[in-house]
């Protein structure tokens, strides 16, 4: 992949430390020879994401809170001053009330749906309005989205319901900033264990499961999701828009459960 992003620039939101799927598309890209930017949330997150974009020789462009509106202008706009225009967005964010993420879907809050849809789906449009005003033409936007979209999967709940959104969200930015040849895309990862997942009940159990049933019989890595990354955010995919791209050891292929799997 040597020199495959050189002369592109572009930011990464999403890293919270170095087992972050962000992280693996971070290092993938720069690896590349793209420029890289991080957004934190947060001071505490900035003292993980300080050493990380230290070692990628990456810019610091912000905090930002998808909750807050303005603090992703603020990022654009120093991204702007910075740089004048980007080439690429990673958007790798979601977030639901912990509470939530296990039992029923039925009994989720109204609070939390409209909280877990503001910040896991609607943050994904805002970024993109913003990001689209900066981007040079043949860009490209990714987002990550998980198979409960499209299958119910224990515990994911409302979480489902935000990226089966999500999803549609990518198909309609897609038409929408096609004509200037810029591509919006999501990888849907295979089960990885992040701090966001650790919110997610019996989450052990569900890369167990995924660990045995998956045609490759093994989950994937950041390293992995992020080598996708590079090809959908790279010219290599410039005929490629509006997909979900799954990077799951090929788990949504599997109709049930291996003869062969042991009991977990
Ligand atoms: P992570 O905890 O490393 O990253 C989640 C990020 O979301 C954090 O950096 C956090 O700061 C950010 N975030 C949450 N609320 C925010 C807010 N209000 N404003 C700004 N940022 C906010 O976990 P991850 O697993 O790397 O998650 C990245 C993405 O990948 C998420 O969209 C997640 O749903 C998706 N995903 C994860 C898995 C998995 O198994 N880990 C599988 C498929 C998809």
């Amino acid at each position: 992949t040597s020199g495959l992003m050189n002369g592109k620039r572009g930011v990464i939101m999403g890293v919270a430390n170095n087992r972050s799927i962000a992280w693996g598309i971070a290092k993938a890209c720069s690896e590349a020879g793209a420029e890289i930017a991080l957004t934190w949330q947060g001071d505490a997150l900035k003292k993980r994401v300080e050493p990380l974009a230290q070692e990628l020789g990456a810019f610091m462009a912000g905090h930002c809170d998808v909750t807050d509106l303005a603090t992703i202008d603020a990022v654009f706009s120093t991204l702007e001053e910075k740089w004048g225009k980007i080439d690429f967005v990673v958007h790798a964010i979601a977030f639901s009330d912990k509470d939530e993420l296990t039992g029923r879907y039925l009994d989720t809050s109204r609070d939390n749906f409209a909280r877990t849809m503001d910040i896991s789906v609607y943050s994904f449009t805002a970024v993109a309005a913003r990001a689209e005003r900066i981007m040079n033409d043949g860009g490209s936007m990714l987002t990550l989205t998980y198979y409960g979209a499209e299958k119910v999967m224990p515990h994911y709940n409302v979480m489902g319901v935000a990226k089966a959104a999500l999803e549609a969200s990518v198909r309609y930015l897609a038409v929408d900033v096609g004509n200037r040849g810029i591509r919006v895309n999501a990888i849907s990862a295979g089960p990885i264990k992040t701090l966001a997942a650790s919110g997610i009940g019996d989450f052990r159990y569900i890369l167990k499961w995924n660990e045995y049933n998956a045609p490759l019989k093994r989950t994937v890595s950041i390293e992995e999701v992020g080598n996708s990354a590079l090809y959908l955010l790279s010219d290599l995919s410039s005929g490629v828009t509006g997909e979900v791209h799954h990077v799951d050891s090929g788990y949504h292929t599997v109709g049930m459960k291996a003869v062969d799997a042991p009991d977990i």
